[in-house]
């Protein structure tokens, strides 16, 4: 065997997530690993509750960050809120929508579909309709920011809904969470998740989450046990409730922790609004080189993320050949189209540290020179100096 130590690439990483880590949260991760239950660990951890009840801007107790990806944080809120003959309304519009019906199914639960075009924010008057016509629905899911597709829903509108019509929410944020607004309190969400990867720009593998007391009332008035151990509240709560005694339930990933403590550190000296407000103005720096290459936006101005531009693929170009010359040549890793979409878009993520002028500017020189090579005709340096206009 000679196998030896792994030494990844420098890459710029501008797909839908991971995306650029913050050498900050690097630097923090390597710091030494002390026991979980250490008080000093305890006290970090404490100040985590505090740093993501403002990155959710909630007063919510239970908010912490559940030890696995996004996916988990999905599966926590669906294991908890829901039995089995549950009725669950999801709105799909897009990947992750599916994945939520998936999980309803596996919870027992009767999953109901508003569905919506990929590509479109989801339509609040469909919600409206069904919820109407399925009185005895008790959750309503859906996907704020699709990171398949590159549209945002309007979030507050769709949880004003669903709680006139006495439903509780589940709202993934996974994508949304740092790159625009999220209003856990002004909006009534009662069960949200997001991602540690995307706008939060730490290492893959937390899912930050919170429940409110109408959420915890209903897992406190369960019939039957969670399906799942590692995953069932009830037991999570004894090392993350409020009381400051903390069981062990699991050994935490505490280097994961000292990452995302660090990059909700630095969302904080920035300040959310600050947050939102770079990524809508990088976002519209990309979008005017992409517009000045002649390409077009997938999705309508109003339902853009800023943070996950999807590009329309021009017709008669190589999807994969352009991916691959832009990864080789340039070290830039950008996304592909999922399911419906696959060989339609490009996904290019300008989120949390990455969404900066340099990465708008390197993509753009190196889209503008790959395309050219291909055979388009567009003239040198337009979508640069588009973007450079732009700002
Ligand atoms: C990335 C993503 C997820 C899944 O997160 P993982 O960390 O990959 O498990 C869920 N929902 C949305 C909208 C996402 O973008």
């Amino acid at each position: 065997m000679s196998i030896t130590s792994f030494h990844p690439p420098a890459r710029i990483l501008m797909g839908p997530g991971p995306s650029d880590v913050n050498p900050r949260i690097l630097e923090a991760m390597s710091r030494p690993t002390i026991g979980h239950l250490d008080p000093v660990f305890i006290a970090m951890m404490d100040e985590m509750k505090t740093l993501l009840q403002y990155a959710f801007q909630t007063k919510n107790e239970l908010t912490f960050p559940v030890s696995a990806p996004g996916s988990a944080g999905m599966e926590i809120c669906f294991v908890n809120l829901l039995e089995p003959g549950d009725k669950v309304i999801i709105c799909q519009n897009g990947v992750f929508g599916g994945r939520m019906k998936e999980n309803a199914e596996r919870c027992g639960a009767i999953p109901v579909l508003v569905e919506d075009t990929w590509g479109a924010a989801v339509d609040p008057n469909k919600l409206e309709e069904t919820l109407k016509s399925h009185p005895d629905t008790k959750v309503v899911a859906f996907v704020h920011a699709e990171t398949s597709t590159g549209a945002c829903s309007d979030a507050k509108t769709l949880v004003e809904i669903a709680r006139r019509h006495g439903c509780l929410t589940i709202v993934d944020t996974v994508t949304s969470l740092g790159g625009s607004p999220v209003k856990v309190d002004e909006w009534g969400i009662d069960a949200i998740y997001s991602g540690s990867q995307k706008c939060l720009s730490c290492t893959p593998g937390l899912s930050p989450v919170s429940f409110n007391e109408r959420a915890i009332e209903r897992i406190r008035a369960r019939q039957t046990k969670v399906q799942s151990w590692f995953l069932d509240l009830s037991l999570v709560m004894g090392y993350w409730g409020g009381d400051g005694k903390r069981a062990y339930h699991h050994t935490a990933p505490i280097n994961a922790l000292y990452g995302l403590h660090e990059a909700l550190v630095v969302l904080q000296e920035e300040g959310l609004e600050n947050a939102w407000e770079r990524h809508q103005r990088n976002h519209q720096a990309l979008r005017a080189g992409i517009e000045a290459m002649g390409l077009q936006l997938a999705v309508k101005e109003k339902e853009r993320l800023p943070q996950l531009n999807a590009i329309t693929i021009p017709a008669g170009v190589d999807d994969a050949a352009v991916r691959a010359r832009l990864l080789q040549e340039y070290g830039l890793e950008i996304g592909a189209g999922l399911g419906e979409m696959a060989g339609k878009l490009w996904r290019v993520g300008l989120m949390g540290y990455g969404s900066n002028p340099r990465n708008v500017l390197i993509f753009l020189g190196a889209l503008e020179t790959v395309l050219h090579d291909l055979g388009a005709s567009i003239e040198s340096g337009v979508a640069v100096r588009a973007a450079r206009a732009a700002w």
